[in-house]
C-alpha cells in the first residue's frame, strides 16, 4: 500500500487519471480478476485517494471470454502510431486498440490518460518484473517505490524503444506477475 507521502507525490496536477488494464492477452486471467477485485473497490478507492481517478479495464474481453490470446491479432501489438492509423485493419483487435485510444489517447503527451498500468503474466521464469518507459521519470520512480516495498519484485526492465514504435497498451508501466500459465489465476 502507498503511503499518504509517496502518493501526494505521484498525484501532482498532472497526474490524476490512472487506468489499471487487464486481459490484454485473453488467457493471461491474473490482470482479469485484479482488474475485477480493483472494480469492486471503487469507492474504497476514491476516498482513500481522492486526487486519482483510478479506472480499470478489461482490454480484449472478447479473446478472454474465448479464453484465447487474441481473436485475430495480438492487441499488444496494435499500439504503434502506424497501427493506429490504419484504418485498413481487419480484426476485432485493431478495432478494439483505435476504441481504446479513443478512450485513453490520443498516443503521445496529450493522451487522456495520465498513466496505465497493463497487468500481464507469462510463462517465462521472469519473476515479478516491472517493466517502464526509460525517458518517464514518474514511472521509474513509481517501479522503484513498489520494488522497495514489495521484495519479491525480481527485476525492472527500462523499456528503450520510442513511445511512437511502442505497440503496447501500456504508456508508462507493465508489470509482469509470473511465470504462470496461460488459462490459470495466480493471486498472491
Ligand atoms: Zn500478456
Amino acid at each position: 500500500m502507498l503511503s499518504s507521502l509517496s502518493v501526494s507525490a505521484l498525484a501532482s496536477p498532472l497526474i490524476s487519471r490512472v487506468v489499471v488494464s487487464g486481459g490484454t492477452h485473453g488467457n493471461e486471467y491474473t490482470g482479469v480478476y485484479v482488474v475485477q477485485r480493483l472494480g469492486l473497490q471503487e469507492q474504497a478507492l476514491r476516498d482513500a485517494y481522492p486526487t486519482l481517478n483510478i479506472e480499470t479495464l478489461v482490454a480484449n474481453p472478447l479473446a478472454h471470454k474465448d479464453n484465447r490470446r487474441f481473436v485475430h491479432a495480438d492487441l499488444n501489438r496494435m499500439f504503434t502510431v502506424a497501427e493506429l492509423a490504419d484504418i485498413s485493419g481487419f480484426g476485432y483487435e485493431p478495432n478494439r486498440a483505435k476504441a481504446i485510444q479513443a478512450e485513453l489517447g490520443p498516443k503521445g503527451p496529450n493522451a487522456a490518460a495520465d498513466m496505465i498500468v497493463d497487468l500481464h503474466t507469462t510463462t517465462a521464469n521472469m519473476g515479478c518484473t516491472l517493466i517502464v518507459d526509460e525517458w518517464c521519470p514518474l514511472a521509474i520512480h513509481a517501479a522503484a517505490y513498489v520494488a522497495s516495498r514489495w521484495n519479491t519484485v525480481r527485476y525492472i526492465y527500462l523499456y528503450l524503444d520510442l513511445l511512437k514504435t511502442r505497440p503496447d497498451l501500456d504508456a508508462l508501466q507493465r508489470q509482469h506477475v509470473g511465470p504462470t500459465a496461460h488459462k490459470l489465476c495466480i493471486a498472491t
